[in-house]
């Protein structure tokens, strides 16, 4: 039997409707039950000629037929039982249905977990354990899903094809269409004694743990994609993924920036005119800087490699100290004095005595 409506009705792929028409006519008229009483053959030909020219004759149907006219284009176009697969499947048979039969194994679902990580796990790479609620493998039924001696059998409603065929009435008559057998779910075989453990599904839901490398200098929001770590499929079908999506935890001090470790520093304003040298903190550990004599609160200090590693390949980012020079507030009045004498020896024009911009307001108003 062929599969192409063009073959069928004899004609050129580019052939006008009215060419279509008036082959369709002469072979309708040549196999027409009528004309050959009980001729199977001929009668199988006359719903060809007829299916054929249903899809020819309507343009959206010509020129999806053009498009996705193969076998696995028609099957993989998305709903499986309606639209134009069943027009193909009724029309050219048993070729279409067999490409319609879920034989191969099912692939397991992907599965999404998050992993929490502290900063400097993020920064350095950690080893962490992972743990999800996962399908594995029935161990019973070595993921069959039979019952300890006993094992799948043909499904008996479809003999195996996994399909059906129903006789339904359309416009040119009686059409022949397949469906996904009820009795198996499309799969073409059953078991009739299940295995206790999985319920038949050669797969049981587990909570599942395992250990992961994280690499170092992943950042927040990254998603690792485990392949093969997600749930196995029915019947020993293939696992699926896992995404573990990173979360990175703040750090009281640092912060990110690409490959780049930022951090604040404060520092006395005394400290900022005359220069220190300071010990702080890094994620290595404990580092002395210098702040030079005359710092800018706001200038930013850069220790190289001291930042994030880069995932691929080697090196590091910097560390970058971002000086914040603190203006002390709790002068004693010798202190403020001596502050005042200072303002005084640069003629820095400062307010007087006990009155900052409230006493202003209260000489203003007096
Ligand atoms: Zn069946
Ligand atoms: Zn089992």
């Amino acid at each position: 039997m062929s599969s192409d409506p063009y073959e069928v009705l004899q004609v050129q792929r580019n052939a006008s409707t009215e060419e279509i028409k008036k082959s369709y006519r002469r072979l309708a008229r040549e196999y027409h039950p009528d004309a050959n009483p009980d001729d199977p053959e001929a009668e199988e030909k006359f719903k060809e000629v007829a299916f054929a020219y249903e899809v020819l004759s309507d343009p959206e149907k010509r020129s999806r037929y053009d498009r996705f006219g193969d076998v696995g284009s028609a099957s993989s176009m998305g709903d499986p039982f309606g639209g134009i697969g069943d027009i193909f499947e009724s029309f050219f048979g048993s070729g279409f249905s067999q490409s319609r039969r879920r034989t191969g194994p099912i692939q397991g679902q992907d599965l999404e977990t998050s992993l929490h990580l502290e900063f400097a796990e993020a920064v350095f790479g950690c080893e962490k354990e992972i743990g999800i609620k996962t399908a594995l493998a029935c161990t019973a039924c070595e993921a069959t899903g039979a019952s300890e001696g006993s094992s799948r059998e043909t499904c008996t409603s479809c003999n195996g094809s996994g399909q059906v065929q129903q006789v339904r009435q359309s416009l040119l008559g009686q059409m022949m269409t397949s469906a996904a057998c009820n009795a198996c779910g499309g799969m073409g075989w059953v078991i009739p004694d299940p295995c206790e453990e999985c319920g038949g599904e050669g797969r049981n839901v587990v909570d599942d743990s395992f250990s992961v490398q994280v690499t170092a200098g992943v950042d927040d929001g990254t998603t690792l994609r485990l392949t093969g770590r997600g749930a196995v499929g029915p019947w020993g079908g293939p696992a699926g993924d896992l995404y573990v999506q990173i979360r990175v935890q703040d750090h009281q001090y640092f912060e990110r920036s690409g490959y780049d470790l930022m951090r604040r520093l404060p520092v006395q304003m005394t400290q900022a005119i005359l220069g220190v040298e300071m010990e702080i903190e890094t994620l290595d550990g404990s580092e002395t800087i210098v702040i030079p004599k005359g710092t800018e609160s706001g200038q930013v200090m850069r220790i190289r490699g001291r930042g994030v590693p880069h995932l691929q390949g080697r090196g590091r980012g910097d560390l970058l100290i971002e000086v914040i020079v603190e203006t002390p507030k709790d002068l004693t009045p010798a202190e403020e004095k001596f502050i005042r004498d200072f303002a005084g020896s640069r003629d820095d024009e400062v307010s007087p005595p006990d009155e900052g911009i409230i006493g202003k307001f209260r000489s203003a108003f007096s």
